[in-house]
């Protein structure tokens, strides 16, 4: 490539020896149809090479093709168009009394690489975000286009499927009546004692952050919608000033707090569109294991946490309904997500995530898809039941694996030996 890409966060640099922003769908099928070996790019924010096509391989971007943002307000759903990021579809959907059920930290991302690889916001009672697909438009590895929908035997391996069945050209989501959000925020929530089933369905979307230099958590955020009641929440001390997840950071980048009702949209995520996510320096883990080992979990952690801290700036649990996706780490439980924002030197991270991973061995956690992880990937295999029919699905529509790289030939056991 004569310019140079990374990931978001700058850790990834791709080696692909071309890289594609074609303008139409026309000329997106003929790249396809005449590549070998071709990943797409969303928007750049997973923090390993799951889309790395390789040095010999073809990025392709499709942030250059036509926005489609189609709102069907007596269907309630909406067709938007891969490459566009949630910000602006949700701001589209508002605009018609519309609202998806849920979002992650950030807005900033693309729909079809987040439901690629599971991507979550919190809540007991919502799914990741490819909960909300109804409908996948691929363009496969002939160039050809298809469309898979729920109730076709494909469905449940079509949405989270790492970039590994073809480009998503345009998905159709789910949409309910527009409702509005208030964030409660408070400090100081111990572990001891915690009963994590109650204080996780305390409102719409919980998280809790702890940076582990004490046991118990720094910050609880509540995201209460407007029309479900104003929990009680005597276990933790209310904020007195506005907060950042990352200790030091500027909270001016977070979503409004101190109650002030806002639109979902505006208040679902963490972080605010227009200013930078998270930390902008860093580096990522997640682990999403069933909620009954929620405490268990914590504790392990706690256990180790004199490892952890030195190179962590934020760890976030937050919770995620069951879904069916084959390859959703929430696949089949409702789910515990323990997240790590680590500080950005992968030499001082990796063997701290490689002692993470110990301690939540007996846990059959699932990492998130793309977040950095070292779990061997015989071990990845073994916790998700249905990837034997994922691999089948992506040999059906992709025989040649045009669409695969090393990192979904790893996860499939198709490396060669
Ligand atoms: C600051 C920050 C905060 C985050 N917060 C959260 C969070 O709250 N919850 C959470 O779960 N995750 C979170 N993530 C992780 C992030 O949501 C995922 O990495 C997600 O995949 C990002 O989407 P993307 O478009 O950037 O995907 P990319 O990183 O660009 O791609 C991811 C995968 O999707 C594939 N892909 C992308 N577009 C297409 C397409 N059109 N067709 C086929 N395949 C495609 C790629 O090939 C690749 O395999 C966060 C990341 C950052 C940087």
């Amino acid at each position: 490539m004569t310019e140079t890409v990374t990931n978001w966060a700058g850790n990834i640099t791709y080696t692909a020896k071309e890289l594609h922003r074609p303008h139409s769908l026309d000329a997106l099928g003929a790249l396809v149809a005449g590549g070998s070996a071709v990943r797409v790019l969303g928007s750049g924010h997973s923090f390993n090479e799951i889309a790395e096509p390789g040095a010999d391989g073809v990025l392709l971007s499709i942030a250059a093709l036509p926005p489609v943002i189609d709102v069907d307000t007596t269907a309630r759903t909406v067709r938007v168009s891969g490459g566009v990021r949630y910000a602006e579809l949700a701001r589209a959907v508002d605009a018609q009394g519309l609202a998806l059920p849920n979002m992650a930290s950030l807005p900033h991302i693309s729909v079809a690489g987040s439901v690629a690889t599971g991507t979550h916001g919190s809540g007991v009672g919502n799914g990741s975000l490819a909960s909300a697909v109804r409908e996948v438009e691929l363009v496969t590895a002939d160039g050809s286009t298809l469309t898979v929908g729920r109730g076709d035997e494909r469905f449940d391996g079509a949405v989270t499927s790492l970039g590994a069945l073809g480009v998503v050209t345009a998905l159709t989501l789910d949409l309910e009546p527009s409702y509005r959000v208030e964030q409660h925020l408070f400090t100081e929530l111990p572990l001891a004692g915690l009963d994590f089933e109650t204080v996780a369905a305390a409102a719409y979307s919980v998280s809790l952050f702890t940076d582990w230099r004490e046991p118990g958590f720094r910050q609880v955020w509540l995201k209460r919608r407007t029309d479900q009641p104003l929990p009680d929440f005597p276990w933790a001390v209310p904020a007195t000033e506005k907060l950042h997840p990352v200790p030091g950071m500027p909270a001016v980048n977070c979503t409004e707090q101190f109650g002030v009702p806002g639109p979902w949209h505006e208040r679902l995520p963490h972080f605010r569109a227009e200013f930078v996510p998270s930390s902008g320096a860093e580096l990522q883990s997640e682990y999403l294991l069933p909620r009954a080992c929620a405490l268990d979990a914590l504790h392990a952690v706690d256990a180790i946490r004199a490892t952890v801290a030195p190179v962590l700036q934020t760890c976030e649990v937050r919770t995620v309904a069951a879904d069916a996706q084959w390859l959703s780490p929430a696949y089949g439980r409702d789910t515990v997500a323990l997240h790590f924002t680590w500080i950005e030197d992968t030499a001082a991270v990796l063997p701290v995530v490689r002692r993470v991973e110990e301690a939540l061995d007996g846990f059959d956690a699932r990492p998130h898809w793309g977040k950095v992880f070292t779990v061997p990937a015989g071990v990845l295999r073994s916790r998700y039941p249905r990837l034997g029919d994922f691999r089948a699905l992506a040999r059906e529509l992709d025989p040649a694996g045009k669409f695969s790289n090393a990192f979904v030939r790893d996860v499939l056991g198709e490396t060669a030996s």
